[in-house]
């Protein structure tokens, strides 16, 4: 009978569960309905089954098919894939969420520190493809009936972090907000593992024991990976939400994708003529509330008196003293009510976290990328992975909205890291090579670049990027990240590597030819000659020594992504040995790519090991494949 009464409460927690709508009344309800059945937050085998088992409302039952279909996957091993491997998640965001649910599938145990106490970001988030059909086989829409509706593809920031809560706590991970990650903790003292220093300090998850640690706390990153900047020219975007009163005229408001409005010169230009308002575009989104996002040029900043005083130096430009926050308003105001052709009248700030106008300024100027997705840390003999992912990882542009697309991806990356890292005949160095193998397809990710179909996808990075190749970076790129206060370690897991291969658990795997110095040679010269595509220059490209030897097709790389530090033209009439020359010394002086060779030796090639001319190779396309 008390069983019985406890199913009927657990039941009405999980309806109101769904439809709940604040950060803390999610975590309340789930706690209460844990209590109601029992159960505490644990491993999917631990945890979901029993709770599928107590709640059986009708509701609850649609979703449960949902999950199973999901965790039916081979690529979870019936979720002892990564059964005995601790997790911890630092940020509850989009991305964060998204790995440990994929983590918890995979059978590990799952924490995640939020630091914040609220889910409140009303700007909305475009979505590709393939992260609407991801959602809703999560079943995003048993949580938010209006999810993706129609031609809609995209959500506000807070209704998805809500959404993926829901699902994580469901599938037995443990959450705690207002806890904030400081630093990870050497194995020492009381403690046999890693584990994380917080604020507050004496909060019971300090004594959590993990051994993968994922940054997942937005473009700050917390752990501290080296990052590469990529400096563009000057951009300036502006994001405003407008309360969504949901009457019949906003309603008939159409909204106004990026992709249709990057091109319409004729808007912009009537949009300056009359209001002095100078954008490069303008998105809008109907949501809870109405977004819209915007890069500003800045003399019309300045002209309409937003930025008060011209700075060099962006961060300075929109510092708060120099911005005139009425102003500010003021501009985004008449930019949305002229783009939508004054068809929303007595438009209505909503207000953000603070209570205030949700109206702010961002330099995007300059963004960041991490220089590797992972590393691992070893001491006392405990190995600790660290994972990054979403902004973390990669700095998204917000206008073109390709953050929580390519954040998804990156989740999905990382977990199957955490897979391979779970499966002990793995070497360490072949998991590292792997993972940034991966992650140097992520910025060129395009809804067409993907795979098509979009319903198979899953942890399995050949499931989501055509012709993938796991082995284009080699263990012995990734030797430095493993740090370790034992080198017997390093040694022993790059012999494992000689012996086994870098790379274990890939499906069709081919052994590579002895001599084969470089298996990324020939993605690289396809990678090259497309580049030259736009100068109309076809070289014969047989192998990556033909890179050097034609001497012109450095110099079209270069002028390729730098126009103005070389002019393709004139090396018409240059000899191979000066287009080199010329090529190196750009290179050094002006992309600090260090020079390894005379131009000389570049056309001879025999004194020089093939491994330090192929990596520098590799290096400078490195540095264009980022731009
Ligand atoms: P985030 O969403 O930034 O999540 C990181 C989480 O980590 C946060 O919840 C944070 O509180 C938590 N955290 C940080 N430090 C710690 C710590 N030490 N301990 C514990 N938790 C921590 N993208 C767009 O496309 N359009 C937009 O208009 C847009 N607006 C944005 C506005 C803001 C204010 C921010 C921060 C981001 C915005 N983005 C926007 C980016 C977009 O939100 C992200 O690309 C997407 O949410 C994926 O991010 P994420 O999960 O990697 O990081």
């Amino acid at each position: 009978m008390a069983e019985h009464a406890a199913a009927a409460e657990a039941a009405e927690l999980f309806d109101l569960l769904c439809v709940a709508t604040t950060m803390r009344q999610i975590l309340a309800l789930h706690r209460t309905m844990c209590e109601a059945v029992g159960l505490r937050p644990s491993p999917l085998n631990d945890y979901y089954p029993k709770l599928k088992a107590k709640v059986r409302s009708w509701k609850a039952a649609a979703l449960w098919k949902k999950f199973d279909a999901r965790a039916a996957h081979r690529v979870y091993g019936k979720g002892t894939a990564c059964a005995g491997t601790r997790v911890l998640v630092i940020g509850a965001g989009p991305c964060g969420l998204r790995t440990a649910i994929e983590a918890q599938l995979l059978g590990a145990k799952v924490v995640v520190l939020e630091k914040r106490d609220r889910i409140s970001r009303n700007n909305v988030l475009h979505l590709w493809p393939f992260v609407i059909t991801d959602l809703r086989n999560l079943g995003a829409k048993k949580f938010y009936g209006k999810f993706c509706a129609g031609s809609i593809d995209h959500i506000s920031i807070r209704q998805l972090q809500c959404m993926l809560l829901k699902v994580a706590l469901l599938l037995g991970v443990e959450i705690h907000e207002g806890v904030s990650f400081e630093h990870a903790l050497e194995p020492g003292g009381d403690a046999v593992g890693w584990r994380a220093a917080v604020t507050p300090a004496d909060h019971p998850v300090s004594h959590y024991e993990f051994d993968v640690l994922i940054g997942a706390d937005g473009k700050r990153n917390m752990l501290d990976f080296r990052r590469k900047e990529f400096r563009g020219k000057l951009a300036i975007a502006i994001t405003a939400n407008f309360v969504n009163k949901k009457t019949e005229a906003e309603a008939k408001v159409e909204e106004i994708s990026g992709v249709a409005f990057i091109f319409n010169q004729a808007f912009f230009k009537e949009l300056y003529g009359k209001t002095g308002i100078d954008l490069e575009n303008i998105v809008y989104y109907k949501d809870e509330t109405h977004y819209f996002v915007m890069t500003a040029k800045k003399h019309s900043l300045i002209d309409k008196g937003v930025i008060i005083e011209d700075m060099a130096d962006p961060a300075e430009l929109l510092a708060g003293p120099n911005v005139d926050t009425q102003k500010l308003h003021d501009y985004a105001r008449e930019a949305a009510e002229f783009s939508t052709q004054y068809q929303m009248p007595n438009l209505e700030f909503a207000v953000n976290h603070y209570g205030k106008p949700d109206v702010a300024m961002f330099d995007f100027t300059s963004m960041f990328a991490a220089e590797m997705s992972c590393r691992v840390i070893v001491r006392k003999g405990c190995r600790l992975l660290q994972c990054l992912v979403g902004d973390s990882l990669l700095e998204p542009f917000w206008p073109t909205g390709s953050g929580c697309a390519r954040g998804f991806l990156s989740s999905m990356d990382a977990a199957y890291a955490i897979k391979l890292w779970s499966n002990p005949q793995n070497s360490t160095l072949g998991v590292l090579a792997q993972r940034e193998s991966i992650y140097r397809l992520l910025n060129q990710t395009t809804p067409d670049t993907l795979q098509r179909d979009i319903s198979a996808y899953t942890v399995d990075p050949a499931t989501r990027y055509p012709n993938l190749n796991r082995e284009s970076v080699n263990s012995w790129q990734v030797k430095h990240l493993i740090d370790t206060d034992d080198p017997s370690v390093l040694e022993q897991t790059f012999m494992d590597t000689q012996h086994a291969g870098p790379h274990v658990e890939t499906p069709g795997r081919r052994k590579r030819r002895s001599g084969d110095s470089m298996p990324q040679g020939a993605s690289l010269l396809r990678w090259i000659a497309a580049q030259l595509h736009s100068h109309q220059f076809v070289p014969e490209l047989k192998e990556p020594s033909d890179v050097l030897r034609n001497g012109r097709v450095l110099c079209g790389l270069i002028s390729r992504y730098r126009p103005d530090l070389i002019e393709f033209a004139v090396t018409k009439d240059m000899s191979p040995l000066e287009c080199n020359e010329l090529a190196f010394a750009v290179l050094e002086r002006e992309l600090g790519v260090k020079r390894i060779m005379s131009a000389k030796q570049s056309l001879e090639l025999t004194d020089i090991e093939s491994r330090i001319w192929l990596n520098y190779l590799d290096q400078i396309c490195e540095l264009f494949r980022g731009e």
